[in-house]
């Protein structure tokens, strides 16, 4: 059980922090690196099993929130730990599962279905049509936010809860995906 009269005290000295001007926002940004492997339907290269060295660049704006921070970097880092050194798999690829193993299909341009059979704990499956950049980076936006909410959205108020999330994702150096959004926490 928390201890609500030092987190109201601290509330206090926090907002008193906060109020930089009207308008006006920190920014942190951080870049991070996973290695994972993706297969796609319908596509004739993409649509052989490889890999990527992803590069995620992750922007957060809103309020200080606990030690004068926006966000703590480690932080930032370990959205990515879950995915890196997988095989990360569309939802609506999974065909089957049990405690070992992941059986899947994928689509080739010509209409055939291609099915492996892989270690379950080789796997992570996201609930996206697909694991393109642009889903994926979208997926790490919510993940992020998702993390603000859990962690400071309960102690800190309006107007502070204003934040917001940016993140380009590399897929090779000359194939970057942006998404972006902002909620109050
Ligand atoms: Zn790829």
């Amino acid at each position: 059980m928390e201890n609500t009269e030092i987190y109201t005290e601290n509330n206090e000295i926090e907002m008193e922090r906060n109020l930089a001007g009207e308008g006006m926002l920190h920014i942190v940004s951080k870049t991070v690196w996973f290695s994972a492997a993706h297969i796609l339907n319908y596509e004739e290269k993409c649509g052989r099993l490889h890999g990527h060295n992803y590069k995620a660049h992750i922007q957060v704006s809103g309020n200080l929130i606990v030690g004068g921070m926006v966000i703590n970097f480690d932080e930032i880092s370990n959205l990515v730990k879950e995915l890196d050194h997988h095989l990360i798999l569309a939802k609506n690829q999974v065909k089957s599962m049990d405690e070992d193993t992941v059986t899947f299909e994928v689509i080739k341009p010509n209409k055939k279905v291609k099915k492996y059979t892989v270690p379950r704990e080789d796997v992570i499956i996201l609930n996206k049509v697909a694991i393109t950049a642009e889903l994926l980076s979208e997926y790490l936006v919510y993940q992020c936010m998702n993390l603000l909410k859990d962690r400071y959205g309960h102690y800190i108020s309006e107007p502070f809860k204003h934040y917001a999330v940016e993140i380009s994702l590399e897929e090779t150096p000359s194939s970057v995906a942006t998404f972006a959004g902002s909620e109050v926490i």
